[in-house]
């Protein structure tokens, strides 16, 4: 039999897993590998949180291939000098891989797709991520969606069922070397605390992915269009590193919903879709306007007058020590858990490019850091949707009130007192806005700040006057 190399990368699967897939169907025998090269993202190298899942993720996967008489390979970088190596090395005919959209990764892939067919190897890549790539939805001039809402309506016009393929029951292996490096020696997890996001409840992995997905089936489903914005409660699927590690595909888990469609479930399985089209719109802006990692969507806020980057008022930001409880607690959840909840997301980013008026990059590259779902393509388009500054994005005038959204989506105070729980004692309404109750807050809280380090009347008006000018100097 001949071999080939199923390149691994974001998509540690085995269920409808097409680079896969095509080796056996070649009648191949597939070299599982991964190569680990973080310094091929450029800037936007993968953080801590999401190396530690990535740790878990592969491990998880080698078992997997392991219960199916294979093994997954482990190299480090460059990846097309191991990719090449191993052609020779092995008897390659052909490698395989599923496609990345960040704009590096896909300008590296493309270099070694070429090197490839040049020297006479088979590489071909497939859609392991996505219910529509980038390129197959255009606008009727032919150029990319910029606005959400016609973006979906166009997927909901082309939609069709993608063939589910179930994990192959036994996966034949080479003979022998190269064995590659073993998974501790990339040391992904931190040194200081390497089972953390065990601790918090998250199973990365396939397994981990399919039982999210049976958990939101059975829970959060029923309701999500009124629970996804309540942080107090487990209101969505938490499928999101899941997905960005493309341990179960998205049409996987739209075939799953509509398994369940009935009279009652059928607007919270749109809304969940929905924001699948999210992701999706996401990559799409990505792939079409690869400069928004880093610059304004919209060019016309490069002359938005930013406040000087503030260190102080940056670490408060980040330790969840800005004095304004939901944006703490959510910046505290992020730190220890790895993942927020997207209302909060919301609020938190807010806070920071309107209320505190820091550059949007400076929360994106701490969100990347710290989360285990950092995706570049999600987190690019959630903080310029916020920062007003990207495509059909949220006015840059419209600042969220923290406390009236606070009170709306955690009634109770339930959210803060769980990541935050020196305000615990403090009752409601007074948790959301302990500085409206100053004696109680001395008394109850006396290790949380007194007052918001900007205050919210004060740091609304100075937002909006900075966009007025920016208004004014067209
Ligand atoms: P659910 O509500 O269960 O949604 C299901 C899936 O839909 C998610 O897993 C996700 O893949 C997708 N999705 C939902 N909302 C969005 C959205 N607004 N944009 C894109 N996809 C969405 N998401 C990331 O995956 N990675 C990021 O780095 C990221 N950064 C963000 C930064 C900011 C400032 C904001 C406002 C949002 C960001 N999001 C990001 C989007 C969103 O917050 C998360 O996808 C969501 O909170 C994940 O939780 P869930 O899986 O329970 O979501």
């Amino acid at each position: 039999m001949a071999n080939a190399l199923v390149w691994f990368r974001n998509d540690l699967r085995l269920a409808d897993q097409p680079a896969l897939a095509a080796a056996l169907a070649a009648g191949q025998v597939p070299v599982c590998v991964y190569i680990h090269e973080p310094e091929e993202e450029g800037d936007w190298a993968p953080g801590p949180a999401a190396e530690a899942w990535r740790h878990y993720s592969l491990a998880a996967l080698d078992a997997s291939l392991r219960a199916r008489g294979s093994r997954l390979r482990i190299f480090r970088g460059p990846s097309r000098a191991v990719i090449e190596a191993l052609v020779a090395a092995c008897d390659i005919e052909a490698v395989y891989w599923t496609r990345r959209y960040e704009p590096a990764i896909e300008r590296r892939d493309a270099a070694i797709k070429r090197a490839l067919r040049e020297q006479g190897v088979h590489a071909e890549s497939f859609n392991g991520a996505l219910l529509f790539e980038p390129w197959e939805l255009a606008t009727k001039q032919g150029g990319p969606y910029r606005v959400f809402t016609p973006f979906w309506r166009a997927a909901l016009a082309h939609w069709r069922a993608h063939r589910l393929l179930d994990a192959p029951a036994s996966i034949p292996d080479l003979e022998g070397d190269p064995d590659g490096i073993r998974l501790e020696t990339l040391r992904l997890p931190p040194a200081r605390d390497p089972d953390a996001l065990l601790r918090h409840g998250w199973k990365p992995g396939e397994a981990g992915a399919h039982e999210a997905l049976e958990l939101f089936i059975e829970g959060a489903l029923h309701g999500y269009r009124q629970g996804r914005d309540r942080p107090d409660q487990v209101g969505t699927s938490r499928l999101s590193p899941h997905l960005h590690f493309g341990e179960i595909a998205p049409w996987r888990i739209v075939a799953a919903l509509e398994t369940q469609r009935s009279a009652a479930t059928s607007a919270d399985i749109d809304a969940f879709v929905r924001e699948l089209g999210w992701r999706e719109f996401a990559c799409h802006l990505l792939h079409h306007f690869p400069h928004t990692p880093d610059a304004d969507f919209n060019p016309r806020f490069d002359r938005f007058e930013w406040a000087p980057p503030q260190r102080r008022l940056l670490q408060a930001w980040r330790l969840g020590r800005t004095g304004v409880p939901i944006v703490d607690a959510g910046m505290r959840e992020l730190r220890e858990s790895g993942w927020m909840h997207n209302r909060v997301r919301m609020l938190a980013a807010s806070y920071l490019c309107k209320h505190l008026r820091q550059h949007w990059r400076e929360g994106a590259r701490w969100f990347w850091q710290h989360l285990v779902d950092a995706d570049l393509a999600s987190n690019t388009l959630g903080w310029q949707w916020v920062a007003g500054t990207g495509a059909d994005a949220a006015p840059y005038f419209r600042v969220f009130n923290p406390v009236t959204q606070a009170v709306k989506f955690d009634p109770e105070g339930r959210y803060v007192a769980r990541w935050l729980p020196e305000l615990a004692r403090l009752p409601m309404p007074a948790r959301h806005a302990p500085w409206t109750a100053p004696q109680l807050a001395r008394r109850l809280a006396p290790d949380y700040p007194a007052r918001p380090v900007v205050g919210l009347e004060e740091g609304r008006e100075a937002a909006l006057a900075a966009w007025r000018a920016l208004a004014a100097s067209r």
